[in-house]
Parts: C-alpha cells; sequence; structure tokens
C-alpha cells in the first residue's frame, strides 16, 4: 500500500544458518535527497554572483576602465555583492531557526512597535514604487514570543508585498484582536497574485514562482521558509490567498496564551514552546 517504501535487505551469515534483517530507509533518502538538492541550490544562488564578479575583475585585469564602463561595473558588482550578503544573512537566520527545538518565548514583544518601524524601513521602496499603504494595527495588542524570529515573520511578509506589488498598487496591514483572544496578523497586497498550483510550494526553501523576476529583487526562495518555521515556533501557521492578477493575502493567528496587553495586569504562566 506505500509505492514510496525502500526497503535495505542484508543478508548475514548466523551459524550454520543465515540471518536477513530488513531496514526502512524510505524517510532517509528522502532526507538524502533534501540535502543534495539545498546544497544544488545554495551552490547554484553563489555562482551567479561570483560569475559576474570574476568576470568583471578579468575585464579589469587586461585594462582599466574609462570612467563609463567603471560606473557600470561598480553597480553590478556592488548589486551582486548585497545578494550574496542577503543569501548569507537569511541561510543562517534559516539554519537557526531550523535547529532550535525549543524556544525561548519570553519576550515580551510590542508588536505595534516592531510594525511601525518594519514599515518606516520599506517606505523608500514604497514611495519609489508609488505603493499606498494602510495600516490597522490594535495598539494595545502584544505578544509573547522570540523577537528576532517574530520580526523576521513579520519583515519578511511586507517586504514580500513591498518587493512584488506593481504600482500604482496598495499594500494592507492588519494586527488585530481575533474573535476566540487570538491575534490575527495579516497583510493584503494588490500585486500580481499567485497561481494556484504554486501556493502549496511557496513555504518551501527555494521556491519562487518567477526565479528571474524574484532574483531581481534580491530574492532567494528563503525567506517564507523562514516565516514558516518562525510560526510553527509559536504554534501558528501561514495562510495564503491569492488570485492571480488581483493580489495576495498572507496572514496568521497566535494563539490566545501568547497575546496580550501591556497596560492589563499579566500575571498568567508563559507556556514553553516545543515543536
Ligand atoms: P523571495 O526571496 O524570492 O521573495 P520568498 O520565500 O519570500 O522568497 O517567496 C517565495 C516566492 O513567493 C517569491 O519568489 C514569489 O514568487 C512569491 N511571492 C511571495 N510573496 C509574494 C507576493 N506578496 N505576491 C506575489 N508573489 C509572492
Amino acid at each position: 500500500a506505500r509505492p514510496d517504501l525502500l526497503l535495505e535487505c542484508r543478508v548475514m551469515p548466523y551459524g550454520q544458518q543465515f540471518l536477513m534483517l530488513v531496514r526502512d530507509i524510505t524517510q532517509q533518502r528522502k532526507l538524502d535527497k533534501m540535502r543534495k538538492h539545498f546544497i544544488s541550490n545554495v551552490s547554484h544562488e553563489f555562482r551567479t554572483p561570483l560569475t559576474v564578479l570574476r568576470g568583471y575583475l578579468e575585464m579589469f585585469d587586461e585594462n582599466l576602465p574609462d570612467q563609463k564602463v567603471w560606473a557600470r561595473a561598480h553597480t553590478m558588482m556592488s548589486e551582486q555583492t548585497i545578494r550574496m550578503e542577503n543569501l548569507v544573512n537569511q541561510l543562517l537566520v534559516l539554519a537557526k531557526i531550523e535547529a532550535a527545538p525549543v524556544v525561548d518565548i519570553h519576550d515580551e514583544i510590542d508588536v505595534p512597535t516592531v510594525l511601525n518601524s518594519l514599515s518606516a524601513e520599506t517606505e523608500q521602496l514604497a514611495k519609489d514604487k508609488a505603493l499606498t499603504f494602510s495600516f490597522n494595527i490594535d495598539p494595545d495588542l502584544w505578544m509573547h514570543g522570540s523577537s528576532d524570529q517574530m520580526r523576521s515573520a513579520f519583515a519578511n511578509l511586507i517586504s514580500n508585498a513591498v518587493k512584488y506589488c506593481e504600482q500604482p498598487g496598495h499594500i494592507e496591514v492588519s494586527w488585530q484582536k481575533g474573535p476566540t483572544g487570538n491575534a490575527r496578523f495579516s497583510v493584503k497586497d494588490s500585486g500580481p497574485g499567485i497561481r494556484p498550483e504554486h501556493l502549496l510550494r511557496l513555504t518551501e526553501r527555494f521556491y519562487r514562482v518567477d526565479k528571474d523576476r524574484s532574483r531581481e529583487t534580491g530574492g532567494a526562495g528563503l525567506g517564507l521558509s523562514i516565516v514558516k518555521h518562525a510560526l510553527q515556533h509559536h504554534r501558528s501557521e501561514l495562510s495564503i490567498e491569492s488570485e492571480y492578477g488581483e493580489g495576495s493575502c498572507f496572514s496568521f493567528l497566535i494563539p490566545s496564551d501568547l497575546v496580550y496587553s501591556p497596560n492589563e495586569d499579566d500575571t498568567q504562566d508563559i507556556p514553553e514552546l516545543q515543536i
């Protein structure tokens, strides 16, 4: 009944008889495949910017460039260096998040302030692209959690909306109490939208709908994977709704026991998070 089942059989002498050892190696093979795939993806992502840098260095070996060529080379080399830096940073964040079986959730996260500072960070890019923002943030809604991980989750979703939205576009960021004492975060954009066949794969490492488009914006396809793991550590899950050509909405719910108001007496025990 399991067509994917892989068994390893070993036969060895056992006294006058033979012993057959059968081991289920399905999971191990899957992990090996994932690891190989991961390494080939990482190598590929580094190779492209390195090829650009090497190309320019070889060109400069032969003769010193004139002002115009140098200006272009400088821009390209800076862009590729930033791209490699982003990739290394994202790989480190992902490795850290994936490796942590238990997360310290004792940080008191002032979510409204985090969201305000993230909106300030993306302000320039949003202005350049003529995007408008609307914020619907409950100023009295904080949460317990890992500050770094939740900041990564909010930052990736907001920056994706800005990155992929075409001008003129609109982005709505919301952080509000839910019906059962939980909290709901959402980012809705009027961007290109995503076809249904891609939706389930978006949180896979290195998965991008349009590799060229994503590379142009400096993306390696790791952001949503980071979001997925960060949310898992807070017993939450990313939900993606999208209509191709209309826009997308990325949202998640934070369980009620992690949500609180800083103005109320908050003496409840903070649960330890396990995954
Ligand atoms: P990247 O670094 O490429 O942005 P992510 O993991 O954050 O990687 O996103 C994976 C892919 O999902 C992106 O390459 C893009 O194709 C798609 N995507 C993410 N957010 C949006 C969005 N708001 N609108 C349209 N497509 C999106």
